[in-house]
């Protein structure tokens, strides 16, 4: 990988992340730069549906990178979620829809950072102002990942600029049932059925370090919100494990029906006035029932950064 450019979405990769990496390291290839599509840990169930459908390869798994590799990020910017080695690898671009998490770095790097629902909105206009016209399944990838990132169009991140790239996108790909396909998709991604408690805890899952501990947020989406309840004891016994394990000190999961559009908030370690302060009063097991909450990025994570900062 001496010359190469790797180019990675964030650890516990979502279908965003694994389809910027492929489609800017398409764009980046057009462009005639030595660059490698990567990604910082398993492909999802949904990502696969994605791959699967479009007949596309997943981007190279790396644990870690060499110092001094070049490095581009896609879809995150804070350290506590980017592939190890980060520190001494040479980062030359960031390119994302989060917020800013702290981030230095040794030299200038290119950067485009957007408020927009999904990075493949982003990485879209890049292959436009580029005059890199996609393929069908790059465009599919890039629809997939915006259907994905906003819950097709469901999530408060959503913006008219998301809407109009995935009506362009899902033209170019070809896709004849937009909505049709996108709700497939979720199906397939909702790891509820088909995972583990541990593996749902730790899937879509990301690291926040407060100066009170730290903190993880996964999330998992459901299109029967009732059903799920069954579920739900062996899921908190799972959050009680990562904090007796040391993997967090206050560890949250999700549990977000896209149909009626409600998240119950599970959690398990301390900070409960914290907690309470960003998410008003619990019931009476605890946990936070929070009707029209879908987004971590926007209902959740800011929040709870209020809360914690005191
Ligand atoms: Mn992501
Ligand atoms: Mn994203």
């Amino acid at each position: 990988m001496e010359n190469k450019t790797i180019i990675t979405g964030h650890k516990s990769p979502d279908t965003d992340s694994i389809c910027c990496a492929l489609t800017y390291a398409y764009i980046k290839t057009q462009l005639g730069e030595d660059v490698i599509a990567g990604r910082a840990g398993e492909i999802s169930k949904e990502t696969q549906f994605v791959l699967d459908t479009f007949k596309m390869e997943p981007p190279t798994f790396f644990a870690k990178v060499d110092a001094g590799q070049k490095l581009i990020l896609v879809d995150h910017n804070e350290k506590s979620q980017a592939v190890d080695g980060l520190d001494d690898a040479d980062l030359k671009e960031i390119i994302d829809h989060h917020r800013l998490g702290g981030l230095s770095t040794a030299a200038p790097l290119y950067m485009r950072v957007e408020p927009v629902g999904c990075c493949s909105t982003i990485i879209y206009k890049l292959a436009k102002e580029n005059g890199v016209s996609l393929p069908p399944a790059y465009a599919g990838l890039l629809f997939s990942a915006i259907s994905s990132d906003t819950l097709y169009f469901k999530s408060p991140t959503t913006t008219d600029a998301d809407r109009k790239a995935a009506g362009e996108l899902a033209e170019i790909a070809g896709i004849k049932d937009p909505k049709g396909y996108a709700l497939d998709m979720l199906q397939h991604g909702s790891a509820i059925n088909s995972s583990t408690p541990k593996e749902i805890v730790h899937g879509d899952m990301k690291e926040f370090d407060f100066p009170q501990g730290k903190v993880t947020v996964a999330q998992v989406n459901v299109m029967d919100g009732e059903k799920a309840k069954a579920k739900w004891a062996d899921l908190k016994k799972a959050l009680q494990d990562m904090v007796d394990g040391g993997e967090s000190d206050t560890s949250l999961l999700m549990v977000t029906d896209i149909m009626t559009e409600v998240t119950d908030l599970l959690w398990a370690g301390k900070n409960q006035d914290v907690l309470a302060k960003a998410f008003g009063t619990p019931e009476a097991d605890g946990h936070f029932h929070l009707p029209g909450v879908l987004s971590r990025k926007k209902q959740i994570v800011p929040p709870l950064t209020n809360a914690f900062k005191g």
